[in-house]
């Protein structure tokens, strides 16, 4: 077994920075101040306090959050949310109201199927029948007036699907109907304008810290939806009132977004840096599929290719294993595409370093040369 850390390809959970690491590494075993471990402390210490606040903070800062929006830290990942968000959006009237549902790939399908456990949804766009190569055009779009919420998925993991754009819906904000986002696997990556969202929410694991913890900005008015019968862990209102300390939170992954979220603002200097470095990365894939003659074949349309999630394919399922088995021996790992849709997917989440693009880069050309 090699000790030699890799280049990691991994959908999630996915590569940290290594700086973040060594920081974590360094503090293992007595953070300053407290005598013992992270790990090791009360939630309600005074030496745990200014983590879970500065977190909070750096996140503030990075997405630029306006005021009347909350922040919470919450576990049971993003498909806790795909049911907490009907339960709590749907108010009292559960039985009467529904949410438009945008479905543009696995995540968001989930997602719709989770919250008809809950209530009733329409599905006012679903790309299945076109591969879920696509996100919608706001002209494709028709919101129901009374929508409890619309809900979309910004970057589909497994197909690598993004949105360039954000479908409106902030254009009904005089009916109130809110825009809620799952930025699971593209969160941090880029800035984005928070307002324009009544809630939105990413798991931990992708892009800002390790699996256990799961971010949820949501704007304060929303809170007051929240019924009283739903149970306090799943009600996002007594949450925000006890700063997601209803009961212990995962305070080793939450410390750890605190160091991931300091390396963005220290080291990287903020969003839109991060941003153009992350453009730059899945360009450098993206030319080599494109300049390949059919060779590597993509899945998303080009509008709507992720910055973070490239999956492609080669000309058959043969040399896919061979790619992967190969890419592996050179130290470029976790290649496979998710076990639903097979062939390939290169993640290149904020902490990949440009390093190991160009490593996959090289030895796509290099693979093309010998099998093509
Ligand atoms: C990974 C992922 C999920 C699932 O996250 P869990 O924390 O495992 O529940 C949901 N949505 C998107 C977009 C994801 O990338």
């Amino acid at each position: 077994m090699s000790e030699k850390r890799l280049y990691n390809f991994s959908a999630g959970p996915a590569v940290l920075p290594l700086s973040v690491l060594q920081k974590a590494q360094e503090e293992l075993l007595c953070l300053p101040g407290a005598g013992a471990s992270v790990m090791e402390i009360s939630h309600r210490s005074k030496t745990f306090e200014p983590i879970i606040n500065g977190a909070e903070e750096n996140i503030r800062k990075l997405l630029n959050v306006p005021p009347n929006y909350r922040i919470l830290f919450l576990q049971g990942g993003a498909l806790l949310q795909f049911g907490m968000i009907p339960m709590n959006l749907y108010g009292k009237e559960l039985q009467t109201v529904s949410a438009d549902y945008i479905v543009t790939g696995s995540w968001s399908k989930k997602a719709a199927s989770e919250a008809k456990l809950v209530g009733r949804i329409n599905t006012i766009w679903d790309g299945k029948d076109t591969g879920y190569k696509r996100k919608p055009t706001d002209a494709e779009l028709s919101i129901n007036e009374d929508a409890a919420y619309v809900y979309i998925c910004s970057n589909e993991t497994i197909e690598g699907v993004q949105y360039p754009q954000y479908p409106v819906s902030q254009s009904r904000s005089e009916v109130n109907i809110p825009l809620v986002c799952d930025a699971s696997s593209d969160f941090l990556s880029k800035p984005v304008d928070v307002s324009k969202f009544g809630l939105l929410y990413a798991c931990a694991q992708k892009n800002a810290g390790p699996a256990g913890v799961t971010i949820v900005i949501i704007r304060e008015d929303l809170l007051d939806r929240s019924p009283e019968n739903v149970p306090s862990l799943l009600n996002y209102r007594k949450l925000a009132e006890n700063k997601s300390m209803l009961n212990t939170p995962p305070t080793f992954a939450v410390y750890i977004v605190k160091l991931v979220t300091d390396w963005l603002l220290n080291r990287i200097g903020g969003l839109d840096k991060i941003a153009a470095l992350n453009k730059e990365k899945a360009a450098l894939l993206y030319d080599t599929i494109d300049q390949s003659g059919g060779y590597y074949r993509g899945h998303a349309e080009k509008e709507y290719r992720s910055v973070m999630n490239v999956p492609f394919r080669l000309p058959s399922e043969e040399l896919d294993k061979k790619f992967e088995t190969e890419a592996n021996s050179a130290g470029l790992v976790t290649l496979g595409g998710h076990r639903s849709v097979g062939g390939l997917r290169a993640s290149i989440y904020n902490a990949m370093p440009k390093e190991g693009v160009i490593a996959l880069r090289d030895f796509m050309t290099d693979f093309q040369k010998k099998n093509g």
